[in-house]
């Protein structure tokens, strides 16, 4: 730290993002990356709209904007185009946090948004079996954060259990991040219409194949994108680049390509899953892009050391609760089978 750093900052902890190794290649299964491709329209797009660059990129990202909104049936006034969903939380917590809830055990910027903003924060511990308890968050008294499916169990509430938090926090806003709905969780985006109080955040990092080109949304009713807005001109009026909203566009209009890519992952999660669980890890059942699992023989650390030793790379948390746990990110078959492989050998050496 600088002798210049400012006090309101100085205890500010940073978010860690996954390691993005450069020393060799290895099976990367630690970021909840596509496998897949961006496909052959966005990449043209994207180059395209790259001669145009001279310019700025449109504050309302409108074309972007409108083709996201058409996509779930909504107006553009209900959407909100962000260079990534995480700047969709960040705005949401700058307009309308003063008090948040959210898991102990869940996505690691929340608590990082929250003290960036100075918002105090209660963290509401999963249950045992690290699912949510619906019950745990309704009727409070601040700002309701869950990520559905959760990150990084993996485990989804249905769309009854979040408009049940969603009607008993009348004078909250209820966030939820979809960044991996399109796996096999259901949206709350049909809750819209009836509850102003909900604001949904959608990123198209992970099921559309853009993780480098940020680009997400926040989905509400025009109020509260309106108030996402003032924080947005505040902030960064051309958050969206030329090259994003272009290779956004595209991503919609190619969408069949998208939704065959979340069938293939969907089952090579259920392949990893079994096999897993036949190698007597504990798995929860997913339904996101990766898995959280757990070897009651090898610890997590080890099997994180271990398999990047192999050159495989998963996650790891080193947090109380989760600490037995790796999560693993599904990825082509090939891959998936590469890590079993890798796997089943490190329990092997370590003679179990
Ligand atoms: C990946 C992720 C995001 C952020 O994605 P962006 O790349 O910023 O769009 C948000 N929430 C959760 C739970 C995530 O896992």
């Amino acid at each position: 730290m600088s002798r210049f750093f400012t006090e309101k900052n100085a205890e500010l902890i940073p978010y860690t993002p996954g390691e993005q190794p450069q020393d060799m290649q290895y099976v990367k299964l630690n970021t909840n990356e596509s496998p897949f491709p961006p496909s052959p329209g966005v990449v043209a797009a994207a180059a395209q709209e790259a001669a145009n660059c001279r310019l700025y990129s449109d504050p309302e990202s409108r074309l972007v904007s409108e083709a996201f909104a058409k996509s779930l049936g909504l107006e553009r006034g209900q959407v909100l185009a962000v260079n990534g969903s995480d700047e969709a939380l960040n705005f949401a917590f700058m307009a309308f946090g003063k008090k948040l809830y959210f898991p102990d055990i869940s996505y690691g910027f929340y608590p990082v948004f929250a003290a960036l903003n100075h918002i105090p924060y209660t963290e509401i511990p999963l249950r045992e079996d690290l699912s949510i308890c619906v019950e745990d968050y309704c009727g409070l008294d601040g700002m309701v954060v869950l990520a559905n499916p959760n990150a990084p169990t993996g485990i989804a509430l249905s769309r009854d259990a979040v408009e049940r938090i969603v009607r008993s926090n009348p004078d909250q806003v209820v966030l939820i991040d979809e960044a991996y709905v399109d796996f096999g969780a259901e949206s709350a985006v049909g809750l819209l219409e009836r509850h102003e109080n909900l604001l949904v955040v959608q990123t198209f990092s992970k099921s559309r194949s853009l993780a480098g080109a940020r680009l997400g949304f926040a989905i509400g009713s025009e109020a509260l994108i309106r108030d996402l807005n003032t924080i947005k001109y505040s902030t960064n009026p051309y958050n969206v680049n030329r090259m994003t909203s272009a290779a956004g566009i595209a991503a919609l209009a190619e969408d069949g390509y998208y939704r065959q890519n979340a069938r293939t992952i969907q089952e090579n999660r259920r392949f990893t899953t079994d096999r897993l669980r036949a190698l007597g890890f504990r798995v929860p059942e997913s339904s996101a892009n990766f898995l959280f699992a757990r070897s009651d023989r090898l610890g997590g650390e080890a099997l994180y050391r271990g398999l990047k030793a192999r050159g495989v790379l998963v996650r790891h948390f080193n947090k109380p609760r989760i600490d037995d746990y790796v999560r693993v990110t599904i990825g082509t078959r090939e891959q998936m089978e590469i890590f079993l492989r890798e796997t089943e050998a490190l329990l092997k050496e370590a003679g179990i």
